[in-house]
């Protein structure tokens, strides 16, 4: 299997140039390694009608190619199934029928890290179980054996983090995030995994899951964020900020693209230029404060 990259969008919306920018890096990343780059749509959760079109529009447009067909993951609903039934196999399961106020309630279990899953469900006797699943469906957590562990990045060098028992099934019946994204990466080839650093605290339960499935766990590179003038997370709301509303602002996509390039410390022109200056280990290490581009944002 080829060695590649990705770039894995959630289609709730248009992409913003906090998006374009991880997009470009995970690109440049993986080219640069001679790595393949993929396209993943994750729109188990919060896809909105025609935001992927707007999405693979708007990368093509500042110049991100990818290689082979865009993949769903709600066409992969029986792969990640086939791989809660392997650790249910092996006795890595069970499951919870908790509400969200019920775990936030419950008191946390002895030396649990903060935001872990109390356990309320883990060891529930046979009478119990018969009487919860008459309640309401069951979500399925994994049993883990580890409070943390342990990854590398290229990025951020080695981070420890929380491993709980993490939901794998939600108890609509929809894949989790945390397991579809390692069974995803690594049925299609990914070993090179670039994105927000936002998603660095879930890369521990990520890289254990994987440890568990047997499968590799890619290299990880989790890149700074965009932030808007008050350092919070670059958002819609902030004014301009997707190539549609930029294009009604005055700028061009060249003109976003040679922008997000230079926040990078690179040089102005297409990514293939861009990737002969690409030093990962020259990116800066901080968050990029988006300014606009000179002109009012624009009203909601
Ligand atoms: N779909 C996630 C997002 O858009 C990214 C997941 C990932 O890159 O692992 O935030």
């Amino acid at each position: 299997m080829t060695r590649a990259g990705r770039f894995a969008p959630s289609p709730s919306g248009e992409l913003h140039v906090g998006n374009l920018r991880t997009a470009i890096l995970a690109w440049l990343f993986a080219r640069s390694t001679g790595r393949d780059f993929l396209l993943r749509i994750e729109d188990l959760d919060r896809a909105r009608a025609g935001a992927e079109a707007e999405q693979l529009r708007d990368l093509a447009a500042i110049g991100v190619t990818w290689d082979g067909a865009v993949v769903r993951q709600t066409e992969r609903t029986a792969v990640y199934d086939d791989a809660v039934d392997q650790l249910s196999a092996a006795g890595l399961t069970y499951e919870c029928f908790c509400t969200r106020r019920e775990i936030q309630e419950a008191p946390s279990a002895p030396h649990a890290p903060q935001g872990a899953y109390p356990g309320t469900c883990r060891n529930l006797d046979p009478a119990e179980l018969e009487y919860k699943r008459s309640t309401r469906p069951a979500a399925i957590r994994l049993r883990a054996d580890v409070t943390e562990y342990t990854v590398h990045d290229v990025l951020c060098g080695e981070f420890t983090g929380v491993v709980d028992d993490f939901v794998l099934r939600r108890n609509d019946g929809v894949t989790a995030y945390n397991l579809a994204v390692v069974v995803d990466d690594a049925a299609q080839g990914i070993d090179q995994v670039v994105r927000g650093d936002d998603l660095l605290p879930s890369t521990p339960r990520q890289a254990y899951l994987a440890s568990l499935l047997h499968m590799p766990v890619p290299e990880y590179a989790h890149v700074p964020l965009v932030v808007n003038s008050g350092g919070a997370r670059l958002a819609k709301r902030d004014g301009a900020v997707t190539l549609a509303d930029l294009a009604l602002a005055g700028a061009t996509e060249t003109e976003v693209r040679d922008l997000i390039l230079q926040s990078l410390g690179l040089p102005a022109g297409t990514l293939e230029q861009a990737l002969a200056a690409f030093r990962p280990a020259d990116l800066p290490r901080g968050p990029w404060v988006w300014t606009g581009i000179g002109v009012l944002p624009l009203a909601d």
